[in-house]
């Protein structure tokens, strides 16, 4: 069984855990976001996809839940002591994967070519894409004005309320090589508990991607990254009060319309179903562990198996 996920940074790598545990790292291809890239230190820094990568290499740290485990901040010492940017948290043994592959792009190297190369030395045996090699960036709009994603997200923490998200490139992004041959093979579309608007929506950007999407053959689904309304970390209840109007299951579901056939949600959301209009399947989807990761990417094959 080929499964092809679209996937945010952290919450969407515990879900591609549990799924190549349970269909095989091979059968797994997952679709980045690429709308959180920044360039800083003279540095391209991808944190979706190293996310990705790190979780599948079994490299992550997960009591931090981001970056790499055994990490050290040396680097990013001197360059505060010498007065450099070190708002953007960049580790020791992270940042010697930035060098990489800023040296390969400045080469003409594509992303999704120097990403696969990093993902093979790593060890990482499913396949990695971002959604675009083109340059794609999401800035937020807020009543404090226009911030580009990392500096909304990571230097102001996210406190602003969104009105808008744009994706800058996006009218001229083409899918990354892989990812409409990817769909085209996939027995199982899946859309990870991501962030809808800033991890799930850049990939959505893509146009081809999108129509990829909407008009595919097989049954998709989508894992709600709420629950019980709220969000495990990060803003998208906040974000989905203010730009969908609430936090059920429905709203979780209009963010993908036509693009989905059932959403996964939390027996915590299972009272809340008024107005979903794809099949609800109601589990236990806290990734605590991997026993959890591994049930919640059955029970999202499983709801795929009955969409269609
Ligand atoms: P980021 O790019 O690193 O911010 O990560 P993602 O967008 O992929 O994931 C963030 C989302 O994952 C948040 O909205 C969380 O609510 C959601 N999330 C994180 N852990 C879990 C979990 O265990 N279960 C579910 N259902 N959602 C989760
Ligand atoms: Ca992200």
């Amino acid at each position: 069984m080929n499964v092809v996920v679209l996937s945010g940074g952290v919450g969407g790598a515990r879900l591609v855990r549990g799924l190549v545990d349970v269909v095989g790292a091979r059968e797994t291809t997952v679709v980045g976001n690429v709308g959180d890239d920044v360039e800083i230190l003279g540095l391209h820094v991808s944190p979706d996809l190293d996310s990705i990568v790190y979780a599948l290499a079994g490299v992550a740290d997960e009591e931090r839940g981001w970056g790499r485990a055994e990490e050290t901040w040396k680097a990013l010492e001197t360059v505060a002591t010498v007065g450099g940017e070190a708002w953007f948290r960049l580790g020791d043994r992270d940042l010697g994967l930035h060098l990489v592959r800023t040296e390969a792009l400045r080469s003409g190297e594509p992303l999704s070519a120097v990403t696969a190369r990093v993902a093979r030395a790593l060890g990482v045996e499913s396949t990695v894409l971002p959604a675009t090699d083109d340059r794609l960036r999401t800035w937020l709009d807020t009543p404090g004005g226009s911030f580009p994603f990392q500096e909304w997200f990571v230097a102001r923490g996210h406190r602003d309320e969104v009105d808008g998200v744009r994706f800058e490139g996006a009218d001229a992004a083409e899918p990354a090589p892989g990812v409409l041959d990817g769909l085209g093979r996939a027995d199982v579309i899946v859309v990870a508990p991501s962030n809808p608007y800033v991890s799930v929506g850049p990939i959505l950007a893509v146009a081809e991607l999108r129509s990829a999407l909407a008009n595919r053959r097989v049954p998709a689904v989508a894992v709600s990254p709420l629950i019980g309304g709220r969000a495990v970390k990060g803003p998208a209840d906040r974000m989905l009060i203010r730009l969908a109007g609430g936090t059920t299951p429905a709203h979780v579901a209009s963010c993908y319309a036509g693009l989905i056939d059932a959403l996964v949600l939390d027996r915590a959301d299972a009272d809340a179903l008024d107005g979903l209009d794809v099949r609800p399947i109601v589990t236990d989807t806290l990734m605590r562990d991997a026993d959890a990761r591994r049930r919640l990417a059955e029970a999202a094959l499983d709801a795929a198996a009955v969409a269609r």
